[in-house]
């Protein structure tokens, strides 16, 4: 069966120079990047080479990445770290109410530890509210996070004015940019933040890395502790071949970002405006605001998710139900209850994510599939007159 992968939200396939720069590192190059001789600093090199590649796609300094095991390990490492780092200074956070779990389980850590947390409201299209955010923020509060794009509906949030407004009080800003890297310009000093996540497998990179930025002067506690690797924040050695994948991912998405920016768009708005002339009655989740031009986010009235998922992947179109990690949970995603989208949408709300690899035939088939696919359910699921 041809198969179509919408779900590059979770994860994105491997580029091939990302395989070939990895090859080596799998084959017969090896070397602990901590040792002083020739095997370790042919590691070493590579490692700094990635961390320029990563360092040049967000405008940092070497000096300031910070490679992990995730962009949920940066996340961590963002709010944690940070936070313990400033305990002297004050115990209290604010986030937005639609961050990536990395970031909402994070600050319940911190809960648990005795910190105060304020989840700052999005409105009915998924963005911000500037005004709650300033009237969250107190004396004591030492951290700001808000993502960049989300990884469930694609909507952009205002970073940069949210750095505006906590640089004003001299409070620190991070941004989980995982979903944003790649698909539009991300400047850290444009955004203004301190702190920033990315995570290779986003990108077209391999799974199993990712980078905290953090600005210099910026201070963080380690969570991993037992080495000196990665100038004493992140301790272990480190993953060698995925690093060096995620470098040369990093330096792909830097290239052509404005053509594949405009092929995504096309893409995604051709193929909403497709299926809503087949299903009037569906409704794009944030379909109003500025987003990432990769993420469609669709709600059908009546229709039951997972059971919309399920028949889909037998077809052979892979979605997912809102955030691949609370898939199977059946609670509704957080991200469209914080948007107050109606009941009878949330749970029938499928994302549609796409990548590099996706032609706009699939879009045109996955259209056909999907329309066939919702008048076989609404026909099992609505009692013919007279049966
Ligand atoms: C995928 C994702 C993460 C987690 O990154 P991993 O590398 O999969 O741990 C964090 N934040 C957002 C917005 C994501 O989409």
């Amino acid at each position: 069966m041809k198969r179509i992968y919408l779900d590059n939200n979770a994860t994105t396939p491997l580029l091939p120079e990302v395989r070939e720069a990895m090859r080596p590192w799998l084959e017969e190059q090896f070397g602990n990047a901590a040792s002083v001789h020739w095997y370790g600093q042919r590691a070493r090199a590579a490692i700094d080479e990635s961390r320029g590649a990563v360092a040049r796609l967000i405008g940092a300094t070497d000096h300031e990445i910070v490679f992990t095991s995730s962009g949920t390990e940066a996340d961590n490492l963002a709010i944690r770290g940070v936070v313990e780092a400033l305990r002297h200074k004050g115990n209290h956070v604010a986030v937005s109410s639609v961050e990536h779990p990395a970031v909402l389980q994070s600050c319940a850590v911190l809960e648990r530890h005795g910190f105060q947390v304020t989840y700052v409201a999005v409105n009915s299209d998924g963005i911000l509210d500037l005004d709650a955010l300033k009237a969250s923020l107190r004396p004591d509060t030492v951290l700001v996070s808000v993502m960049l794009a989300n990884n469930e509906t694609g909507v952009l949030q205002p970073v940069q004015k949210v750095s505006e407004i906590a640089k004003a009080k001299g409070i620190l800003v991070h941004t989980d940019a995982v979903q944003a890297v790649g698909k539009i310009p991300v400047q850290v000093d444009t955004l203004g933040v301190d702190l920033l996540s990315l995570s290779a497998h986003k990108i077209h990179g391999p799974q199993g890395v990712g980078a905290l930025y953090v600005r210099k002067g910026v201070e963080v506690e380690p969570l991993l502790v037992g080495g000196g690797q990665e100038r004493k924040r992140r301790a272990g050695s480190e993953n060698v071949a995925a690093v060096v994948g995620f470098g040369r991912a990093a330096e792909m998405a830097g290239r052509d970002l404005t053509a594949e920016f405009q092929r995504l768009a096309s893409m995604r708005d051709e193929y909403e405006s497709q299926l809503l002339k087949q299903v009037p009655s569906a409704r794009i989740n944030g379909g109003r605001s500025p987003r990432v031009p990769n993420t469609s986010n669709i709600g059908f009235p009546g229709i039951d998710g997972e059971a919309l998922l399920m028949a889909l992947d037998l077809e052979g179109v892979a979605a997912s139900l809102g955030a691949a990690c609370s898939s199977g949970t059946l609670e509704p995603s957080h991200v469209l209850k914080a948007m107050k989208v109606p009941d009878s949408i949330l749970r029938g709300s499928l994302r549609f994510s796409l990548g590099r690899f996706n032609v706009s035939e699939e879009m045109s088939e996955a259209v056909a599939i999907l329309s066939r696919v919702l008048e076989h359910i609404q026909s099992v699921s609505t009692p013919k007159a007279g049966a």
